[in-house]
């Protein structure tokens, strides 16, 4: 299997190598931990992508991007979660956010929200899943009713990632009863600065600023603030989470802990058992799959719609060669000597308790099984 993107991208890559050698610390472990600093490395990081137009390389020109394919924003994507995501939580804005906003958005929602993005200024969080509305988003109880010229907007949300920073919420909320449980829902784009929001961090073994619960009371929002059509906002939420569940490379960090282990080892690596070398071996023939598995979706959300099948599909295999990976890596870290290969043991380490809620987040295994399942008893029955 050819796995070359090509001449090009691979410069980038090289290219991409480089810039974060130079500009990122060489103990760096993301952006989000209790030392500032690391924040800060993110926020220039992401100036200097963008200054170079590699931070929203394959976004039209118009909209403050650089025209390029989306392989070679492929390979940007990767290359910043391999090495821990120096762009912090700007990956969102880049990832979904941008483009659901050039699909939905009117002009100036295009002209007011995305050469920040562009231009690396700004974080954005997602407020759509609330304490009894994860998996069964449709029940969601957030309301927007209509006042004056304008909304109000109560409710809670919960697992709001990075909503401590985030300067902007996409926010789903309920706008009427619909026959179906589906129907009846907006989204708004809502300025995080607001009095009328609340945000409460809640603590978990990922490290602070991931997890927060976010409440919303009487918050006054204008027609303008509304993405696409009132009472229409499930069909923006399914084009959502088909680029949101493909919007992290996280093969390529297992990949390359994979690949760095016995250069870390060095003669420990020979003495391992062969059972734990074998499954290091499968391990590394996983990410190979997981790699494929997301071009194909890749290339089909370059032609068109993705299929929710197809996205289900890959998730679920990248989420298990998340978790899997992890554990092949611990046991091998753990035969390291005190003292070293620190760095790679604090990368395996956090690699796995951030492992631990793939299977959950952005919908959980479970339900992507149930979705790969529905659309291929579809297919079978067409
Ligand atoms: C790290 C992380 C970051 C997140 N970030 C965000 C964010 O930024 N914004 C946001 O809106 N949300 C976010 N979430 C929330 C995430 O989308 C939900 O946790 C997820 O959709 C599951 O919902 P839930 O937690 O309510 O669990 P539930 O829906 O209560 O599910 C609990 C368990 O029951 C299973 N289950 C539920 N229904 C069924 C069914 N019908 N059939 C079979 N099994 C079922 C589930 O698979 C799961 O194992 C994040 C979650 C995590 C872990």
């Amino acid at each position: 299997m050819d796995f070359d993107l090509g001449e090009s991208a691979n410069a980038l890559r090289g290219e991409l190598r480089e810039l974060i050698r130079e500009q990122v610390p060489a103990d760096f472990l993301g952006a989000f931990t209790d030392d500032p600093a690391d924040l800060a490395v993110a926020q220039q990081f992401c100036r200097t992508l963008a200054q170079r137009q590699l931070l929203c390389m394959s976004w039209p020109k118009e909209f403050g991007g650089g025209d390029a394919s989306v392989w070679e924003q492929t390979v940007v994507r990767e290359e910043m979660w391999a090495h821990h995501e120096p762009r912090g939580a700007q990956y969102m804005g880049v990832n979904w956010v941008g483009p659901i906003i050039m699909r939905h958005g009117t002009p100036e929602q295009q002209r007011k929200h995305l050469p920040p993005i562009a231009n690396g200024e700004v974080i954005w969080c997602q407020g759509f899943s609330e304490p009894e509305a994860g998996s069964d988003l449709a029940s969601l109880r957030t309301s927007a009713r209509r006042d004056g010229d304008g909304w109000r907007i109560n409710g809670q949300k919960i697992w709001t990632s990075y909503a401590t920073m985030a300067q902007w919420c996409f926010l789903l909320a309920r706008t009427s009863k619909g026959e179906k449980k589906q129907q009846g829902m907006t989204i708004f784009l809502v300025p995080m600065d607001d009095p009328a929001i609340t945000v409460r961090p809640i603590r978990t073994m990922m490290g602070p600023h991931h997890l927060n619960e976010v409440f919303f009371d009487e918050l006054k929002v204008t027609e303008a603030d509304v993405l696409g059509t009132v009472d229409q906002g499930w069909s923006i939420v399914q084009d959502v989470v088909s680029f949101e569940r493909v919007g992290i490379a996280r093969y390529a960090r297992c990949e390359r802990l994979l690949q760095a282990a016995p250069d870390v080892l060095g003669d420990a690596w020979e003495e391992l058992p062969a059972e734990l070398r074998g499954r290091w071996a499968r391990m590394l023939t996983h990410c190979r799959r997981a790699r494929l598995m997301a071009y194909r979706v890749v290339a089909m959300q370059a032609t068109g719609r993705v299929n929710p099948g197809d996205a289900a599909a890959y998730r679920i295999a990248v989420t298990r060669l998340d978790q899997d990976s992890a554990e092949v890596l611990m046991e091998i870290a753990a035969v390291l000597p005190r003292g070293d290969g620190e760095y790679f043991r604090a990368e395996v380490e956090d690699h796995w308790r951030y492992s631990q809620a793939s299977t959950v987040s952005s919908g959980s295994i479970e339900m992507q099984r149930i979705l790969l399942s529905r659309t291929m008893l579809a297919g079978a029955r067409a």
